[in-house]
């Protein structure tokens, strides 16, 4: 299922497997001035493509190489013949076949193999440039862009949440902050975050902010419990009451001690 929502020039497609009449997980995609910005999962795949029919479209490109940012891309090339971009590191992947957890097959799909082209620093549309900025810390070779005129940014998944729960494992919270920083470096005072979960964050630097501040504090807390000789596991209860059911629910994927091992990591 799709649902669409407008703000100033900007067409915010909101993706979803339908289950029992009721939306799984949303992934949203934007398209703005025939840039199309995610691809959304395989399961929703046939509906961008109709949604798209008769729409300006001249490019797309993958923030990351996630399963449920780049599932439309092959049916896209098949039907527009528009050019796919994704940063170098991403390409292989993209191309390949991914490692897929029951979850992630159950609730996106598997993406068809698709060819991308490696992404330029900028990126212009008739009307608007777009900085290509390097976002590490969701994903390798994750990107976001910037529009610094009309101060947008598609944030892919660098940022979901001011106070996130969980993470993937391979997820690195120093990375993110970094990555957060740089994109509020380069931001004009007026930051609009274009989020791959669907919200439209408008005063996006202080949302950027609150999450950095978050993740600080956390790493603070965590090392002080692990100082005084605090497992893992127990400081996962400390601070959150317990593993989130999420774990349970992505094959272990999504975990509170993921999160906490990260931070623990991240150096003062
Ligand atoms: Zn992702």
């Amino acid at each position: 299922m799709l649902e669409i929502k407008e703000y100033e020039d900007v067409i915010q497609i909101r993706m979803s497997r339908e289950w029992e009449g009721k939306a799984l997980y949303w992934v949203a995609a934007y398209l703005v001035d025939g840039l199309l910005v995610d691809t959304g999962c395989a399961h929703t795949a046939a509906e961008l493509v109709e949604f798209l029919a008769g729409k300006k479209l001249a490019m797309v490109v993958n923030t990351h190489f996630h399963e449920d940012h780049v599932g439309g891309n092959a049916r896209i090339e098949k039907y527009f013949s528009v050019p796919v971009y994704a940063a170098p590191a991403s390409i292989s992947i993209i191309a390949g076949k991914p490692f897929l957890y029951p979850y992630q097959e159950f609730v996106w799909g598997r993406p068809e193999p698709s060819p991308v082209l490696p992404v330029p620093a900028v990126i212009t549309t008739p009307l608007y440039t777009f900085e290509v900025m390097a976002t590490p810390g969701h994903a390798d070779g994750h990107v976001a862009l910037l529009e610094k005129n009309r101060g947008w940014c598609f944030s892919g998944d660098i940022f979901a949440r001011q106070k996130p729960k969980f993470i993937r494992p391979e997820e690195d919270m120093g990375e993110t902050i970094r990555s957060l920083e740089r994109i509020m470096a380069a931001a004009p005072d007026k930051l609009v975050l274009f989020t791959s979960v669907g919200r439209i964050v408008e005063n996006g630097r202080a949302a950027l902010e609150e999450n950095i501040r978050y993740l600080r504090d956390l790493a603070r807390k965590a090392r002080t419990l692990q100082q005084q000789g605090h497992s893992e596991t127990e400081i996962v209860v400390e601070l959150f009451g317990g593993e989130h059911l999420f774990a349970q629910m992505t094959d272990g994927q999504y975990t509170t001690a993921n999160l906490i091992r990260s931070v623990l990591k991240m150096s003062h």
